[in-house]
């Protein structure tokens, strides 16, 4: 390679590449935002864990943040919260250098085959072999250094949702089956469903403690008081969804009677929630939906 071309070519890649912000959480942790959605590191001299791994065009970023990290290691194990993009991005990076990736075997499924969705086209392609997780579970595991996972099987946002909990910083990771900011994305199509994310959210009560720092994949660090905040929050939205399913009402009729009024001042704009979450009942509830 002349060098002339990586004169050229270097100030133009730096111009694209992400800011990667690093904040401690306990001793070796650390959370990393900036790469599409939060990024756990747990450091380790000869063993890095990660949480998700952000979207692809921002790995090589990513990668160099966690390298950064003090005490930083090679990535051994990468957990994948759920099949999303914002989840997945460093899996071919990691796969190609022999990473352990940890997945929910329902994410593995979704993650070998191209999906639609639905309600705005957007396409997702499939991922190369090397980068699907190739480690998987149905319930729950633990690693040798203590780190438990386990299933959420509400079917919060996906049907492939887990968790990560961190013992000894009393860290818990729960990818997007908590939002910490807006409304969450209701991915009825890979089987989340609004009654489930109430259910994940009371799972995720059973998980944490009083003192556990919960890590959504979106926005800050979420305590057991958010939670609870919550889960009366989606709790009373969904009883007003499920009344007008039983109405015979449909999605439009939801999103016109307001049923989160009392929320948009501090989530904002409810109507694509309300909609997505009204055509989750009829993808759980309908018999011949
Ligand atoms: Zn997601």
């Amino acid at each position: 390679m002349k060098a002339t071309a990586v004169g050229l070519a270097a100030p133009f890649a730096f111009a694209q590449a992400p800011k990667i912000e690093t904040a401690q959480l306990g001793d070796n942790l650390y959370l990393l935002t900036g790469a599409g959605g939060n990024v756990i590191a747990r450091t380790g001299a000869d063993s890095v864990v990660m949480v998700d791994g952000g979207l692809a065009q921002n790995a090589g970023a990513l990668a160099q943040a966690v390298a950064a990290l003090p005490n930083s290691g090679p990535v051994r194990t990468l957990f994948n919260t759920h099949w999303h993009p914002e989840q997945t991005g460093s899996n071919e990076k990691l796969g190609m250098a022999g990473a352990t990736i940890i997945a929910q075997e329902n994410t593995r499924l979704w993650l070998q085959q191209n999906i639609t969705w639905p309600w705005n086209g957007q396409k997702f392609k499939k991922l190369a072999k090397i980068a699907q997780p190739n480690k998987t579970f149905y319930d729950k595991g633990t690693l040798d250094s203590g780190i438990r996972y386990g299933y959420i099987s509400d079917a919060a946002h996906t049907d492939g949702d887990l968790y990560v909990y961190f013992p000894q910083q009393n860290v818990l990771a729960v990818g997007d089956a908590a939002y910490g900011q807006g409304w969450p994305v209701v991915d009825w199509w890979t089987g989340g469903w609004i009654g489930g994310i109430v259910g994940g959210l009371q799972r995720i009560q059973t998980v944490a403690n009083r003192d556990t720092k919960i890590i959504p994949a979106v926005g800050p660090v979420l305590s057991l008081t958010d939670i609870a905040a919550q889960v009366e929050m989606y709790g009373t939205i969904y009883d007003r969804l499920n009344q007008m399913l039983n109405k015979g009402r449909g999605p439009s009729e939801a999103v016109e009677a307001k049923p989160a009024k009392e929320y948009e001042a501090k989530m904002g704009n409810p109507d694509e929630f309300i909609r997505r979450s009204f055509e989750s009942l009829w993808a759980y509830l309908s018999p011949d939906a």
